[in-house]
């Protein structure tokens, strides 16, 4: 790994900073409803006030269109820097105003939305030149963000020299939990796979596949797992399209010798929303009038058995509906396998974080990762772009 950290900055006395961060918040009638990713970002943020002359914080939000969105705008969370750090933050209303660099030493900025500008997903080498060009040091603390190459993260980072571009502290801790899990997970690595479709995983599904002993498989594309086994599923949600790179997985983990589990017994319900039956049944008597909504009682047991013997876990996606209080047994009974676990454990994935943090556990997991999609990326062993930039 020669991921560049803060300490690998070098000349940051007088520096002006470029920071990256994911500031991707819900925003409603201009509050933050959730600061979590805005708190997350602070010990960067206060590391880095602490040494150079000036930080000049940058982040997307939302799905703005190339173009300035007063809905989209991250004002708010200037307003919420301030208070969380006890220091004035100036907002610049553009992220390209040349005026950025010129800010007297001992300033904070935070520039608005990289997303006004159609350069920053075209990762458009003019922006990022615009957008880099007044400062001396660049940092990449949004992790959530480094599998897409957008100029901020990739075409502006390549910009800056060995010594001038680190990754934040929160980037720092993904990356280095994440490579333990591609490049050296300590033996016996159990993942555990759900979620609603197999169609979204198909790519870390198979690089798991090249390196766990055991796969356990739940939640939605278990379902199409079970169909491509001849099982019957009802009413279940299941991706037919999908029933080839089901056997496909199952005939490489033979070859490969890895075990796969699937559930033996499920939930079953009429409906999703107010059931009016709900029962445990046999993965092989699945009703044709019921949907398969959790793993049952039975396999709960034998998937939380497996996760204690494992010295590596890696988990995403939940094993059923559990925003359902009724379906989420199964998925509560892996989240607290893991924190019960003495094995390295990583959960990945918008749903399964939730998870655990519904499960109350997230401080018993070893490392719960904030990057979504992007943890995912990282599990298949691609170079993410922003990383790539980083290392360059
Ligand atoms: P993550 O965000 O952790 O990667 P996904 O987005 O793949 O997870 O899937 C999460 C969703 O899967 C949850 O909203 C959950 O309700 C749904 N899900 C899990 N099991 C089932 C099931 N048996 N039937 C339908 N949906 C399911
Ligand atoms: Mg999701």
């Amino acid at each position: 790994m020669s991921l560049p950290t803060l300490a690998d900055l070098r000349e940051l006395g007088g520096a002006r900073v470029l920071l990256r961060l994911d500031l991707n918040v819900p925003v409603k009638d201009g509050a933050v409803q959730d600061a979590t990713r805005i708190e997350a970002s602070l010990p960067t943020l206060r590391w880095l006030l602490e040494r150079v002359s000036v930080v000049a914080a940058c982040s997307h939000l939302g799905d703005a269109k190339g173009k300035p969105d007063p809905a989209l705008s991250l004002a708010p969370v200037a307003a919420v820097l301030e208070r969380a750090l006890d220091r004035p933050v100036r907002f610049v209303a553009d992220c390209l105003d040349p005026e950025a660099g010129k800010a007297a030493s001992g300033s904070l900025l935070l520039l608005e939305n990289l997303r006004f500008h159609k350069g920053e997903k075209a990762n458009d080498p003019e922006f990022a030149r615009q957008l880099a060009a007044p400062f001396s040091h660049y940092v990449n603390d949004a992790f959530g963000a480094a599998h897409r190459a957008h100029a901020s993260v990739a075409a502006a980072a390549a910009l800056f020299a060995p010594g001038r571009k680190a990754a934040g502290l929160l980037m720092g801790t993904e990356v280095a939990a994440l490579y333990r899990m591609v490049h050296e997970p300590e033996q016996p690595y159990v993942a555990v796979v759900g979620g609603a479709k197999i169609s979204t995983k198909t790519a870390p599904l198979a690089a798991l596949l090249e390196r766990v002993e055991l796969l356990l498989i739940g939640g939605g594309m278990a379902n199409t797992m079970l169909l491509a086994q001849g099982r019957e599923v009802g009413r279940s949600l299941v991706e037919r399209e999908m029933l080839e790179t089901a056997s496909a997985v199952l005939r490489r983990a033979a070859e490969r010798g890895v075990r796969v589990e699937l559930p033996t017994d499920v939930v079953v319900a009429d409906a999703i929303a107010s059931p009016t039956r709900v029962e445990v049944v046999a993965a092989d008597a699945v009703p044709a009038d019921m949907m398969i909504v959790d793993i049952g009682p039975a396999t709960q047991e034998r998937f939380a058995a497996a996760i204690a013997g494992a010295r590596t876990v890696f988990w995403n996606g939940p094993m059923g509906v559990f925003e359902t209080a009724e379906f989420a047994a199964g998925t509560m009974a892996v989240a607290r396998a893991l924190a019960a676990s003495k094995a390295f454990t990583v959960v990945g994935g918008g749903e399964s974080v939730m998870a655990v943090h519904r499960a109350g556990v997230a401080g018993a997991i070893g490392h719960v990762s904030t990057g979504g999609g992007a943890s995912l990326e990282f599990i298949t062993g691609k170079a993410l772009p922003a990383i790539a930039a980083l290392e360059a």
